[in-house]
């Protein structure tokens, strides 16, 4: 995997990974999907259950979708990362969510994604 992270002032690239992904032109573990939004295993997860949710529609980033997707979509993909927590039956016990953003956020795969990382306890997260 390139280690370059976005640059956000980019187009969409519809050959990124996880483009390639919803097309099902490359594998993955899908635990969730619905008209909006679909999630699958992270190829080197941090935690026992480390899921990416990623909306269907062609978003580089959340500044991206945050500017530009219809407000329908916008509910469509938040309410399934909350439905992903719930399916994976991390409601009671807490789980965390995780967006990179550009460079100084870390991303590295151009379109938007939401680490949801759960099954241990998880330490703090300030750097
Ligand atoms: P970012 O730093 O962009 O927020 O995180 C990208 C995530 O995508 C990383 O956690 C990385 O392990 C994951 N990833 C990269 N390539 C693939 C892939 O081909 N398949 C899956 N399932 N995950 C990937």
């Amino acid at each position: 995997m390139s280690v370059t992270p976005v640059d956000p002032t980019q187009p969409y690239d519809s050959d990124n990974i996880f483009a390639k992904i919803l097309r099902g032109e490359i594998p993955s573990t899908r635990v969730y999907e619905d008209e909006w939004a679909v999630a699958f295993e992270d190829i080197a997860p941090v935690a026992p259950i480390h899921v990416l949710v990623v909306p269907r529609g062609a978003y580089v980033s959340w500044d991206d979708f945050s500017q530009n997707a219809p407000a329908q979509e916008v509910a469509g993909y938040v309410k399934a990362i909350g439905n992903v927590a719930r399916q994976l039956g991390l409601v009671e016990d807490g789980y965390r969510l995780i967006n990179n953003i550009g460079p100084d956020g870390g991303q590295i795969v151009p379109h938007l994604h939401v680490h949801l990382l759960g099954g241990r306890t998880m330490g703090p997260m300030l750097t």
